[in-house]
């Protein structure tokens, strides 16, 4: 998984070997000012050649400018990695996402995905903001302060590391607690979001039922905790800032008075004293940062793993190695003996046989739950099916490119799916790259153009989240101009109109007819008086197909269509007049 994790960093090794590279001189840098100093005391000073002085104290300034120039190298390049990878695996996974299935989405929340293109991406980019490079340089430094230490005075070394591992106990365990204060404070933001979420898309309900009181007292607890969480974390920011200053100045304390003890009995001089002094401060920095990267590496490596979770995800719909792209069907379907189900429990539709000449409208009516959608919706391929075939014009649908045998068929369902943005911005979905006549045209057909002409803004009225600024009838024309601008050959008509009201409902149909024309269309209706002119109608039950002929025939039969249909005639008498 590390092989795997490090492949991201390929397109960017140059930048890598850039910021390894960098870092490893600052922390060399680190190390050397204590020895330049010693070298300035202990040799410059005794033979007060002020000169010389002047002039390593230009060389130290030289040195500490390439110091500060590095560590901008190291922090804006080192991050500029981090955030290029973060990039790079944010965009393939929305890649990937995109050519997952239907069957994917039925069972992934999207407060799940969201978290990964989100949260765990930053986990892993917290990693990958030069996490590799700052554990090695911060071993290398605290190894070589080390060294550099024992090397000075072995005995003043061996002292200083009896008070040293206090530190590094105390470096940890504040560490640990504010990690675990800041994994609390991230869990309530959560919960905070989740509740603003619900409580704002759901406020047409909550203000309907006048619960505002109760909303705001359940905010108001989230908002309490919350504050009781920050207020802890900045408790124990604050202890670790004093106790930690106490005990780095113990620290130097006790070098000081143990390096004052050698000096006086010769053992060190005054330079080296200081170098050490210097370096036993060194030791700060790289200690924190060894345990920064300890902590986030479980979480990166966490995050990375759901990460690739998803990206091992094999679409389960794709094309197939010798797929081909058709250009523009002619519309004759063909189901020969489908059998689907979405799980291995039950079947949904068992042996279907099914033929549609090109230009055929068809109707499919039924009991709700009976499969009608799902029969529709095999033919996009939005889901697979386990046994029969397919085709439209004598090709089988799983021969062809998924991307051009969609660009083939079109969809109208009941609950528009529009997206919040303006009116051009949705109907133009139906294609990208309609001109200004072109978007006009599908408006007018769709009969919009009069609402949107009335609209201050025209096409770039703001439609508001999923259309809610539109009525029912305006979402359906939006979605219809849409599909003229799409102008599919095939047409899916899945209740359409269901929602509406009837003389809405009949102002609509007129606009879904003038669609079908020309094409072959497939609706599916709740009401029957929708569907009388259909060329034939097909009823679909449990058992499958059971009846299928013109309104007539189906009325003559006596069968399932006419019990429907009479249970319908009373309640839609004048409806079923007008069509
Ligand atoms: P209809 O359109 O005729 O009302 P559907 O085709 O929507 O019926 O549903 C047929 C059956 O398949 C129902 O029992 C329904 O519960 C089930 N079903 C529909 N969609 C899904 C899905 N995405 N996942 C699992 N089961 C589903
Ligand atoms: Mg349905």
């Amino acid at each position: 998984m590390l092989r795997r994790f490090f492949s991201y960093y390929r397109p960017y090794r140059g930048l890598f070997i850039l910021d390894f590279t960098c870092a490893v001189f600052v922390a060399l840098l680190e190390l050397g000012f204590p020895l330049a100093v010693n070298m300035v005391v202990d040799q410059l000073l005794p033979s007060k050649d002020w000169n010389m002085i002047v002039w390593a104290c230009i060389g130290l300034l030289a040195l500490y400018g390439m110091n500060a120039g590095m560590n901008y190298v190291v922090t804006y390049w080192g991050h500029m990695l981090g955030i290029n990878i973060e990039t790079d695996m944010r965009k393939k996974l929305y890649d990937h996402i995109q050519k997952l299935s239907f069957r994917f989405f039925d069972n992934t929340k999207t407060g799940h995905l969201l978290s990964r293109l989100t949260n765990d991406l930053m986990e892993i980019g917290e990693v990958a903001h030069h996490g590799p490079e700052d554990l090695f340089i911060a071993v290398m430094t605290l190894i070589g302060a080390f060294l550099l230490m024992f090397h000075i005075n072995e005995e003043m070394a061996l002292l200083t590391f009896l008070v040293i591992p206090l530190l590094i106990f105390f470096v940890v365990h504040f560490n640990r607690k504010m990690t675990k204060a800041f994994h609390r404070l991230y869990g309530d933001m959560a919960d905070f979001n989740a509740r603003v979420e619900d409580n704002v898309g759901g406020m047409r309900v909550v203000q309907a039922f006048a619960n505002e009181q109760f909303e705001n007292k359940r905010f108001a607890e989230n908002n309490q905790r919350f504050r009781i969480t920050k207020l802890l974390s900045y408790k124990i920011m604050a202890q670790n800032i004093s106790v930690s200053y106490v005990l780095m100045r113990l620290v130097n304390l006790f070098v000081l008075i143990c390096g004052s003890w050698f000096v006086i009995q010769g053992e060190l001089t005054y330079g080296e004293f200081i170098a050490f002094l210097l370096l036993t401060n060194v030791f700060f920095r790289p200690l924190e940062k060894i345990n920064a990267i300890i902590e986030s590496y479980p979480k990166g490596i966490a995050g990375f793993k759901r990460y690739i979770e998803i990206m091992d995800t094999a679409p389960d719909i794709a094309d197939a190695p010798d797929a081909i792209q058709v250009e523009s069907l002619k519309g004759d379907i063909s189901y020969k003996n489908v059998s689907f189900s979405y799980d291995q429990e039950s079947s949904v539709l068992q042996n279907i046989d099914l033929n549609i000449r090109a230009g055929e409208t068809i109707a499919f009516v039924g009991p709700s739950g009976a499969g009608k959608t799902t029969l529709c919706s095999l033919l996009p391929r939005f889901y697979e099916i386990d046994g029969g075939s397919i085709s439209i014009d004598g090709m089988d649908i799983r021969e062809i490119t998924l991307a051009s045998l969609r660009s083939q068929i079109g969809i109208v369902q009941q609950d528009v799916f529009l997206f919040s943005g303006t009116i051009r911005e949705n109907i133009v979905y139906g294609k990208l790259n309609a001109s200004e006549e072109e978007i006009w045209e599908a408006a007018r057909l769709a009969k919009l153009e009069e609402f949107i002409r009335s609209q201050p803004a025209g096409l770039e009225t703001i439609i508001g989240e999923r259309g809610v600024k539109l009525s029912g009838g305006q979402k359906q024309r939006l979605a219809i101009a849409r599909m003229f601008l799409k102008n599919p050959p095939i047409l899916i008509l899945d209740e359409a109109t269901s929602a509406l009201d009837t003389e809405t409902e009949a102002a609509i149909q007129q606009s879904l007819q003038e669609l079908s024309k020309g094409r072959t269309t497939l609706v599916i209706a709740h009401r029957l008086a929708t569907i009388k002119n259909a060329d034939r109608i097909i009823v679909v039950t449990e058992q499958g197909i059971t009846e299928q002929g013109s309104h007539d025939q189906l009325l003559a039969r006596e069968g399932i269509y006419s019990r429907l249909y009479q249970a319908q005639f009373g309640t839609y008498l004048d409806q079923s007049n007008s069509v």
